[in-house]
Formats: structure tokens, C-alpha cells, sequence
């Protein structure tokens, strides 16, 4: 019997929800430690301006997550559409490994793609089209160059601009299209997909060229934890409850 293998995405970790904070940074001493990799699929933060940010939540969590790699667990890090800006030096920091969107992945011998989730909703025009401009090359070349402080200034002009947009966010990002998940099996060439993103925990049966496929999506953390859990050929998407404080 191997450990098991976990995967989870958006936690949307931030300074004013500490109680997310606290049930990661106590799920990375405890259920991660045993485990044989921890595989984030992005929005492990609801906002990333730089590796640069002194953020006092930001630093305990990167020393949580060096502590995790530093006892041996290998842990893969995907941008979510909220922190694209993670680089090189919060990798140097931590021990994670960035992987890219579309990773393919040999789980207990299965190939298995690894997926934020966003670029599988393609119906919402909206947010596609601001996706192109946020992950131009130039513009992120222009935004890192820009001062810590001007872009903190930025984000919190964001946030105070959007607070009502996060809030209905948590209900209305839209599911993925149909036809975009079966182009997914196709260019990964697999029958099993995991992402995040859309809030919607699930494991989807489908049928991909007359062959059943899988499509799992991890849950966002803002009221409970989730977790997939592989261990050897079975793989069970669990609830992690959220201890009252
Ligand atoms: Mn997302």
C-alpha cells in the first residue's frame, strides 16, 4: 500500500479570511506530510502581486509549504486565473515546483491531465477575453516591473473595485463548456482530466470516443476544505470540514 497522492485548488487564501489560513497551514503539518505528492491546480491565493510581497499570512504560508517539501513531499504548484504571478523565487522559497496548465501526469500508471479549470469555460467571453490581456506577455513584463508598492496599490484598487464581483464570484463563475472538455481529452490524449476552478466539486462520468472518461473537479475551500485523495487505483473526492473557532 503507497501514500496517497493529493490534489487541491482554490483555496483563495488572503489576509482577511485567516481561517482558511489556519485549516491549510494545518493541513500541510498533518494529512500532506504522509502523502506521496501535494498537487495545487491553482488559486492557492485569491491574489498574487509578486513573489516580492512581504505579506506576513503570504510568508508564514511559503515557510509552511518549505517545511512540507524540506520533509520529502514533492509538491506541484499550477497558476489559477488569480495567481499567475507566482515566479521563480516563491519556487526557490518554498521547494514547489510550478507546473504549467495541461500537465499530463502518470497517477498509479494512469495518464492524467492536470488542469486549472478556466480555460475549459469557454462561454464566458468576458472572461476569456480579460484572461488574454492579464496573461499577455507584456503586460505581465510591464506589472512586475512596477514597484512593490505601486502594485500593491493596484491590487487593493482591484479588490475594493471588485469586492462585490469576488463576493457574487463565489456563485456565478460559469461551468465549463461541453466541447471544450472533449477537445481536452483529446489534445491530452487521456480519459481523465482534474481541475478546479468552477466551485462545482464533482466527479463527472462521460463518454469520451465511446470510451468512458472522467473528469474530477476539486472544490474551492471558502466554507470547507476539499481534497482528491489517489492511493493506489482508487481515488475518493473528500469534504475536509472546517474545525469551529
Ligand atoms: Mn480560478
Amino acid at each position: 500500500m503507497s501514500a496517497p497522492t493529493l490534489f487541491i485548488s482554490d483555496l483563495h487564501l488572503d489576509g482577511s479570511r485567516p481561517e482558511i489560513t489556519e485549516q491549510f497551514l494545518t493541513f500541510l503539518r498533518g494529512e500532506a506530510r504522509g502523502a506521496q505528492a501535494l498537487y495545487i491546480l491553482g488559486d492557492l491565493f485569491e491574489v498574487w502581486i509578486g513573489d516580492d510581497d512581504p505579506d506576513d499570512d503570504k510568508r508564514r504560508i511559503q515557510e509552511a509549504l518549505r517545511d512540507l517539501t524540506r520533509s520529502g513531499v514533492p509538491c506541484y504548484v499550477m497558476h489559477g486565473n488569480r495567481d499567475f504571478l507566482i515566479g521563480e523565487r516563491f519556487c526557490k522559497k518554498t521547494g514547489c515546483q510550478l507546473i504549467q496548465d495541461g500537465t499530463v501526469v502518470a497517477i498509479n500508471g494512469r495518464r492524467v491531465a492536470l488542469l486549472h479549470g478556466d480555460t475549459l469555460c469557454t462561454d464566458d467571453r468576458d472572461y476569456q477575453r480579460l484572461r488574454r490581456i492579464v496573461r499577455n506577455p507584456l503586460v505581465k513584463f510591464v506589472f512586475r516591473r512596477m514597484s512593490l508598492k505601486q502594485r500593491q496599490k493596484l491590487a487593493e484598487k482591484i479588490r475594493a473595485g471588485s469586492k462585490a464581483h469576488i463576493e457574487s464570484s463565489m456563485e456565478t463563475i460559469m461551468d465549463v463548456n461541453a466541447d471544450a472538455v472533449m477537445q481536452a481529452f483529446a489534445k491530452y490524449r487521456v480519459d481523465l482530466i482534474i481541475h478546479g476552478h468552477t466551485h462545482r466539486p464533482a466527479v463527472h462520468t462521460l463518454q469520451f470516443k465511446q470510451q468512458p472518461a472522467t473528469r474530477i473537479v476539486l472544490g474551492d475551500w471558502y466554507t470547507q476544505g476539499s481534497v482528491l485523495r489517489w492511493k493506489d487505483a482508487d481515488y475518493q473526492l473528500s469534504t475536509l470540514h472546517r474545525p469551529q473557532t
